[in-house]
């Protein structure tokens, strides 16, 4: 069993819709498959947007739904079994019925609790799921929506609720026990024990392919996206990025909290729990092989898979002679910093004790001030510890990977370049995990230093192990083109006696041509299909093609060739 998780950019419109469903079917014609769909691309925004404006009476969230009523229906109209569409617009006219009516509530009573929040999200995956299985039906596969409210079970933290992963999943096992057709199921939403709508958390569908497959022991959870893989870096900030050809799970962990965004973060407990094979793919490229995120150490040339960062961060600074030595600082300290909401993305102590310094978000820092000047006011009284030092419009960069552990100089290397671009290291923090190494600078250094530390590691050439594989070999410059014809009867086989001509010598042959590529490179016909005839030659096809063609078979002749370039006819 395969998971196949599509995201809202895999499912922005009837085009995109399509590749998906070639995407299933290829997967389903190996084995079994279940499916995992994300709200259609916006949907989600969509409908949080039209929540609020529906909270403020605004009155445009009746507009917000025709237009999201609208998107589905096109999609469903375009795509969905001829028989089936008036059934399916019956359906989806039901639930938009459901939704306006939850907005005109909210309008009324001009609020949106948590609660009702969820449950209007819950309508674009509730939507998609069932508009993609209407297509993969289309598309010759017996497909069934499956609403994730009846199999994923959470607690009631409504807009961020945990999953019971024990119920969840008995209620998978018996639900894909029991219903055989290829479930295509809703992400992102769950239901509490006594059946409220609730959401894991936006991005959150990843979380439910990765639930499924963790359930079903499935052979591997594919993440289908609008990105090649997890990037070296942030492509907008580090032109020089490439996608990776593997990460280890923690490393994606690393990463992921890093503004690498391309998987929801909780996802990868439940596929590292049960080593599942997490991948990550382009549904627009998608023979691309994106990145498989696996289990152990990934052998690379050098230690460092991906440099990432957060932008704005705050630096906070507690120090004082009244620490050095003393137990329990730095308990109080972080008790405090947790009673505040604050979390802490980065922690430095030197071995002195004089001071600890560690970074919070911004729109935490006046929560965490109060709350530690609450808890070390008698210190400071008597001038044991002084006031909290907040340093703002700073980033965390940091450099990630397994190859980091137990390799000297990494860390030599890293301060070596940020040294020679005069970026100034504010804050430094490395645990003994060593997989990453982070560092607070500037935020208007933060680019420059992303780019050196990655340039410094991924120099071209240095970085090759950890690269995608090469694209194919292209054509050397003067060899002739391929060319395979489709239909050989009156026209397609005059075509290919005159590409003879035009390119005499025999098989391989190279010659003259009308288009300026042809010209350059010759052209060689190596295959020529017809009806139930298929005549395949990489060194080219000569006069005698047609008493070859008719003595080849319907399994062909010949080796397939290499790079075949053209399909005519
Ligand atoms: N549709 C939800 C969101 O936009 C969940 C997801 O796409 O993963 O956050
Ligand atoms: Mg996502």
């Amino acid at each position: 069993m395969r998971v196949l998780k599509f995201g809202g950019t895999s499912l922005l419109d009837a085009g995109r819709v399509r590749t998906a469903v070639d995407v299933v079917r290829e997967a389903a014609g190996e084995g079994s498959v279940a499916v995992v769909v994300s709200a259609m691309g916006g949907v989600t925004d969509a409908l949080a947007a039209a929540a609020d404006d529906a909270a403020r009476s605004d009155q445009n969230e009746t507009e917000a739904c025709r237009e999201i009523e609208r998107r589905h229906r096109e999609v469903l109209l375009e795509l969905a079994p001829p028989g089936e569409v008036e059934a399916l617009l019956v359906g989806i006219d039901a639930q938009m019925r459901e939704l306006v009516g939850l907005m005109q509530g909210v309008s009324l009573v001009r609020e949106c609790t948590s609660r009702t929040r969820d449950e209007i999200l819950s309508f674009g995956e509730r939507l998609s799921a069932v508009v993609v299985a209407a297509a993969l039906r289309r598309g010759g596969l017996a497909a069934e929506a499956c609403d994730a409210r009846r199999i994923v079970v959470t607690d009631d933290r409504f807009g961020a609720a945990r999953v019971d992963e024990e119920a969840t999943r008995r209620r998978i096992c018996r639900h894909f026990e029991t219903y055989r057709d290829l479930q295509v199921v809703t992400g992102f939403i769950g239901a509490t024990s006594g059946g409220r709508t609730t959401t894991l958390g936006r991005g959150g569908s990843d979380l439910t392919a990765a639930i499924l497959g963790s359930a079903l022991d499935a052979e591997a959870i594919e993440i289908w996206t609008d990105v090649d893989g997890v990037m070296s870096a942030d492509p907008r900030l580090v032109p020089d990025a490439f996608p990776l050809e593997s990460v280890s799970y923690e490393e994606l962990m690393e990463l992921s909290h890093f503004g690498a965004k391309v998987v929801y973060p909780p996802t990868i407990h439940p596929a590292r729990a049960r080593g599942i094979p997490l991948r990550i793919r382009n549904t627009r490229r998608p023979t691309l092989p994106g990145t498989a995120v696996v289990r152990g150490k990934i052998v690379r040339d050098q230690p460092v898979c991906g440099i990432s960062s957060i932008n704005r961060v705050a630096l906070l600074r507690l120090e004082g002679d009244g620490m050095v030595g003393v137990p329990g600082i730095a308990a109080r300290l972080f008790s405090a910093l947790a009673r505040s909401d604050a979390s802490v993305v980065l922690i430095s102590q030197a071995s002195s004790e004089h001071s600890i310094c560690f970074a919070v978000r911004p729109e935490t820092v006046d929560a965490a001030r109060e709350e530690i000047r609450r808890e070390f006011a008698l210190e400071q009284q008597v001038g044991l510890i002084d006031d909290l030092i907040v340093e703002d419009d700073l980033s965390v960069v940091a450099a990630v990977g397994e190859g980091m552990r137990e390799r000297p100089g990494v860390a030599g290397q890293v301060f070596r370049v940020l040294g020679s671009e005069g970026v100034n290291v504010r804050a430094i923090a490395q645990g003994s995990s060593e997989r990453n190494i982070s560092l607070v600078v500037a935020a208007a250094d933060e680019k420059r230093a992303l780019n050196a530390i990655h340039a410094a590691f991924f120099a071209p050439g240095a970085a090759a192990a950890s690269r995608l594989p090469a694209p194919p070999r292209q054509a050397a410059r003067d060899e002739p083109a391929q060319v395979f014809i489709i239909g050989a009867g009156q026209v397609g086989g005059a075509l290919v006696d005159q590409i003879l001509r035009l390119f005499p010598g025999g098989p391989g042959g190279v010659g003259l041509a009308a288009g300026e590529e042809a010209v350059r490179r010759g052209l060689r016909v190596a295959g020529i299909a017809r009806r139930q005839h298929l005549l395949l030659d990489s060194d080219g096809l000569g006069d005698g093609w047609r008493d070859r063609l008719e003595a080849a078979g319907r399994a062909g002749e010949g080796e397939p060739a290499e790079g075949l370039v053209s399909a005519v006819e």
